[in-house]
């Protein structure tokens, strides 16, 4: 992605101090996806993290998750899969629990969501302490999906979230 387009994301990114919870700087991506030119720069950098490799499914991470996950698999012509929080999903579930950085939660796969040996490429919003992204690997892994590669639109450095998810490759557009 050019450079101009970088600066211009990354001004765009609205920082929101004690949001949810006094110490947490809140990065605030509303303001990419309500400009147009902004959201398909963020999406097409996103799927150009698989370029080379062919995806067969695009795996988003409950909520911000699914608004660039389901863009991108629409550009690579993957199939889209949710993980999503518990008690969401209505078929049967593989189900893990991880802790992030501000809280704990359990996060849910349907089993039949991807076949054994498919391609997968897992986005998210931001990795933070990475809790949520290791436990999204393990639910793929756990199902049989390849994870090609894990691709954030925001990475908060840090944080070291990158450590927690050794062994799969870990892309960012925007690091901070
Ligand atoms: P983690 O599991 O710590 O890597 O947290 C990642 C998840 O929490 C992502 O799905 C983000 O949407 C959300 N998140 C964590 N920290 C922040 C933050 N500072 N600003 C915005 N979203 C965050």
């Amino acid at each position: 992605m050019r450079k101009e387009e970088l600066q211009r994301l990354s001004a765009a990114i609205r920082d929101v101090p004690d949001f949810p919870k006094p110490g947490i700087l809140f990065k605030d991506i509303t303001p990419v996806l309500g400009d147009g030119e902004l959201f398909e720069a963020a999406v097409r950098g996103l799927a150009e993290t698989a370029q080379g490799t062919s995806i067969d499914k695009v795996v988003g991470i409950d909520a911000r998750g699914f608004i660039f996950g389901a863009a991108v698999s629409m550009i690579l012509g993957a199939g889209f899969v949710p993980i999503r929080k518990k008690g969401k999903l209505p078929w049967a579930t593989e189900i893990e629990s991880y802790s992030l950085e501000y809280g704990e939660a359990e996060i849910e796969i349907h089993k039949d969501a991807i076949m054994k040996d498919e391609k997968v490429l897992v986005i998210d919003d931001l990795l933070a302490t990475g809790g949520t992204a290791q436990a999204a690997l393990k639910l793929i892994k756990s199902i049989g999906g390849q994870v090609v590669a894990v691709s954030f639109f925001i990475e908060l450095t840090s944080l070291g979230g990158r450590e927690r998810l050794t062994g799969s490759r870990v892309e960012a557009i925007l690091t901070y």
